[in-house]
Protein backbone atom coordinates (compact mmCIF):
# COMPACT_ATOMS: atom_id res chain seq x y z
CA UNK A 1 0.00 0.00 0.00
CA UNK A 2 1.19 3.72 -0.72
CA UNK A 3 0.75 6.17 2.30
CA UNK A 4 -0.06 9.58 1.48
CA UNK A 5 0.97 11.53 4.66
CA UNK A 6 -1.00 14.89 5.77
CA UNK A 7 1.38 17.36 6.58
CA UNK A 8 -0.85 19.32 8.61
CA UNK A 9 -1.42 16.38 11.06
CA UNK A 10 -0.67 17.40 14.55
CA UNK A 11 2.68 15.94 14.95
CA UNK A 12 3.34 17.47 12.40
CA UNK A 13 2.65 21.05 13.95
CA UNK A 14 4.59 19.94 16.97
CA UNK A 15 7.93 18.84 15.16
CA UNK A 16 7.75 21.93 13.05
CA UNK A 17 7.28 24.01 16.88
CA UNK A 18 3.90 25.37 15.14
CA UNK A 19 2.65 24.45 19.14
CA UNK A 20 4.10 23.35 22.24
CA UNK A 21 4.68 20.17 23.86
CA UNK A 22 5.99 18.41 26.84
CA UNK A 23 9.19 17.25 25.55
CA UNK A 24 10.55 14.06 27.42
CA UNK A 25 13.21 12.76 24.96
CA UNK A 26 15.03 14.35 21.76
CA UNK A 27 17.03 12.53 19.31
CA UNK A 28 18.65 13.23 16.10
CA UNK A 29 15.40 11.02 14.25
CA UNK A 30 12.47 11.15 17.17
CA UNK A 31 10.78 13.13 19.76
CA UNK A 32 9.02 11.66 22.72
CA UNK A 33 6.18 13.93 24.83
CA UNK A 34 3.89 13.68 27.00
CA UNK A 35 -0.07 12.84 25.98
CA UNK A 36 -1.94 16.05 26.33
CA UNK A 37 -4.74 13.70 27.55
CA UNK A 38 -3.15 10.89 29.46
CA UNK A 39 -4.49 7.06 30.20
CA UNK A 40 -2.37 6.23 32.79
CA UNK A 41 -0.04 8.08 35.15
CA UNK A 42 3.02 7.81 32.58
CA UNK A 43 1.47 8.34 29.05
CA UNK A 44 4.22 9.36 26.39
CA UNK A 45 4.08 9.72 22.74
CA UNK A 46 7.04 8.75 20.86
CA UNK A 47 7.52 9.83 16.86
CA UNK A 48 9.92 9.51 14.23
CA UNK A 49 10.57 12.72 13.05
CA UNK A 50 10.07 11.66 9.88
CA UNK A 51 6.95 11.83 7.64
CA UNK A 52 5.77 8.22 8.21
CA UNK A 53 1.93 7.82 8.63
CA UNK A 54 2.04 4.25 10.61
CA UNK A 55 4.06 1.43 11.82
CA UNK A 56 4.01 -0.55 8.51
CA UNK A 57 4.93 2.67 6.24
CA UNK A 58 7.72 3.58 9.13
CA UNK A 59 8.92 -0.04 8.67
CA UNK A 60 8.78 -0.07 4.81
CA UNK A 61 10.10 3.10 4.15
CA UNK A 62 12.82 4.79 7.00
CA UNK A 63 16.29 4.16 6.97
CA UNK A 64 18.11 1.83 9.23
CA UNK A 65 19.20 4.66 11.31
CA UNK A 66 15.91 6.24 11.63
CA UNK A 67 14.70 2.83 13.31
CA UNK A 68 17.26 2.01 15.34
CA UNK A 69 17.18 5.51 16.81
CA UNK A 70 13.41 5.00 17.14
CA UNK A 71 13.68 1.50 18.74
CA UNK A 72 16.00 3.07 20.96
CA UNK A 73 13.94 6.22 21.94
CA UNK A 74 11.09 4.14 22.72
CA UNK A 75 13.24 2.60 25.53
CA UNK A 76 15.25 5.37 26.25
CA UNK A 77 11.76 6.42 28.01
CA UNK A 78 11.10 3.79 29.47
CA UNK A 79 14.26 3.52 31.74
CA UNK A 80 14.21 7.65 32.08
CA UNK A 81 10.79 7.39 33.67
CA UNK A 82 11.88 4.42 35.97
CA UNK A 83 9.44 2.11 34.19
CA UNK A 84 11.34 -1.60 34.41
CA UNK A 85 10.70 -2.69 37.75
CA UNK A 86 6.43 -2.63 37.89
CA UNK A 87 6.32 -2.58 34.03
CA UNK A 88 4.76 -0.97 31.00
CA UNK A 89 2.48 -1.13 27.79
CA UNK A 90 3.39 0.11 24.10
CA UNK A 91 0.59 0.97 21.84
CA UNK A 92 0.76 1.68 18.43
CA UNK A 93 -2.65 2.50 16.80
CA UNK A 94 -3.03 2.51 12.76
CA UNK A 95 -5.76 3.03 10.15
CA UNK A 96 -9.42 3.43 10.63
CA UNK A 97 -9.81 -0.17 12.88
CA UNK A 98 -6.74 0.48 15.14
CA UNK A 99 -8.97 3.84 15.86
CA UNK A 100 -5.40 5.89 14.79
CA UNK A 101 -6.57 9.69 15.35
CA UNK A 102 -3.43 11.14 14.32
CA UNK A 103 -2.16 9.92 10.93
CA UNK A 104 2.02 10.04 12.43
CA UNK A 105 3.09 7.27 13.76
CA UNK A 106 3.64 7.03 17.30
CA UNK A 107 3.92 4.47 19.86
CA UNK A 108 2.01 5.25 23.17
CA UNK A 109 3.88 4.27 26.39
CA UNK A 110 1.58 3.67 28.81
CA UNK A 111 2.72 2.79 33.13
CA UNK A 112 2.16 3.55 37.10
CA UNK A 113 -1.31 1.43 36.97
CA UNK A 114 -2.56 -2.02 36.36
CA UNK A 115 -3.33 -1.52 33.35
CA UNK A 116 -5.96 -4.32 32.63
CA UNK A 117 -5.97 -7.08 30.08
CA UNK A 118 -6.21 -6.31 26.68
CA UNK A 119 -6.54 -9.87 24.96
CA UNK A 120 -7.72 -13.29 26.23
P1 LIG B 1 -4.18 7.75 18.54
O1 LIG B 1 -5.64 7.52 18.79
O2 LIG B 1 -3.37 6.49 18.74
O3 LIG B 1 -3.94 8.40 17.20
O4 LIG B 1 -3.68 8.71 19.67
C1 LIG B 1 -3.48 10.08 19.50
C2 LIG B 1 -3.06 10.64 20.85
O5 LIG B 1 -2.54 11.93 20.65
C3 LIG B 1 -4.19 10.75 21.86
O6 LIG B 1 -3.86 9.99 23.03
C4 LIG B 1 -4.25 12.25 22.16
O7 LIG B 1 -4.55 12.54 23.50
C5 LIG B 1 -2.86 12.69 21.79
N1 LIG B 1 -2.73 14.09 21.40
C6 LIG B 1 -3.48 14.80 20.51
N2 LIG B 1 -3.02 16.05 20.41
C7 LIG B 1 -1.93 16.13 21.23
C8 LIG B 1 -1.02 17.20 21.54
O8 LIG B 1 -1.10 18.31 21.03
N3 LIG B 1 -0.04 16.91 22.43
C9 LIG B 1 0.09 15.67 23.01
N4 LIG B 1 -0.74 14.66 22.73
C10 LIG B 1 -1.74 14.89 21.86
Amino acid sequence: MAYSYDDQNIFAKILRGEIPNSTVLETEHSLAFRDIQPQAPTHVLVIPKGPYVCFDHFAQAASDAEIVDYVRAVGEVCKMEGLEADGFRLIANAGRDGVQEVPHLHVHILAGRPLGRMLS
